[in-house]
């Protein structure tokens, strides 16, 4: 695509930022922002149970998370039927204190990792919370220094770097349909020929890669009929204020408006393991606020929970 006039950094920054995981904290096995083409924690019971995810080439490999007790005792140490290794694609995974004192690393020599690409230079990693015993102190080993934080990210959130760039696409694509896209936009100093040159470039790439059918966005709750952007939960429209509200106020605009609300990157299907989610026509714009409440049931679910407490309310039949 030609050179194209620039996006408001902030608003260039949050489309760019929907390629990155977040919501891991320091204390966490996932590494926080980074790619979601980063290197994938499998759990040991997913890795059996699915075995299509054993030919996926990941971009950063994978590393598949036993339990101690899975691997000494159900395995007997012998993990090699499920063809993974234990330091090559596999890693013990402490997260209970009486497994790490029945199954101690230092018992069988072994160390904590070095790398997330194998050889992964170590057996086990830990994450074992604290409790209010004061000898029982928090343990984490393995992947914690400032360089290596964390193991890897969870495998829903994965996307290889096609998937990172199509979806960035459509999701400007779909931004250019907010209802007040090209007042903000302006606001925020882009010129008229500007959003012109930019929405329409952006349009048509997307339409071209196949990523602006609107019966699916429609469908996906991602456009109402209108084709406005709308909250794929409470399926208001969307305005760019809440892209921007970090952003000055540009001059003689400095009415400050109350109702803007946080705009997030929103998953329509928050699906389980075995699934990626971070896919093109799954990914609309919506509200923080919505996007915290149904962010693990899914919108149909949060949708009837929303009816029953209604119901229970008297404010619905
Ligand atoms: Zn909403």
């Amino acid at each position: 695509m030609a050179r194209l006039p620039k996006l408001p950094n902030l608003l260039e920054r949050k489309i760019y930022k929907t390629g990155q995981t977040r919501g891991a904290d320091d204390d966490q096995i996932f590494q926080n922002r980074v790619g979601r083409n980063s290197t994938v924690l499998i759990p040991f019971p997913v890795w059996v149970q699915i075995p299509a995810l054993h030919t996926i080439k990941y971009e950063n490999g994978f590393i598949v998370l036993v339990n101690p007790r899975d691997f000494f005792k159900v395995a007997k140490g012998d993990i090699s039927a499920h063809g993974l290794e234990i330091g090559r694609n596999a890693l013990v995974f402490y997260e209970r204190r009486d497994e790490w004192l029945e199954f101690h690393p230092d018992k069988y020599g072994f160390k904590p990792p070095t790398s997330r690409i194998a050889p992964l230079g170590g057996q086990y990693v830990a994450r074992i919370a604290n409790t209010t015993a004061e000898a029982d102190e928090r343990i984490n080993i393995g992947y914690t220094s400032t360089g290596l934080k964390g193991a890897g990210i969870r495998l829903y959130e994965y996307a290889d770097t096609g998937a990172l760039g199509t979806t960035r696409i459509q999701l400007e694509a779909v931004f250019w349909h907010a209802v007040d896209a090209v007042e903000k936009m302006r606001a925020a100093g882009m010129t008229e020929d500007q959003i012109r040159l930019r929405r329409a470039a952006v349009l048509d790439h997307a339409a071209k890669l196949g990523l602006l059918d609107y019966d699916q966005l429609v469908g996906a709750r991602i456009l109402n009929a209108d084709r406005e952007v709308v909250c794929p939960l409470c399926l208001e429209p969307i305005s760019v204020a809440g892209f921007l509200s970090r952003l000055p106020q540009a001059s003689g605009r400095e009415r400050h408006d109350l109702t803007v609300t946080e705009i997030n990157l929103f998953h329509i299907q928050e699906l389980g393991y075995g699934v990626f989610n971070h896919r093109p026509y799954n990914l609309g714009w919506g509200h923080h606020h919505c996007n915290v409440v149904c962010k693990d049931s899914g919108i149909h679910p949060t949708l009837e929970w929303m009816a029953s407490v209604m119901r229970r309310n008297g404010m619905l039949n």
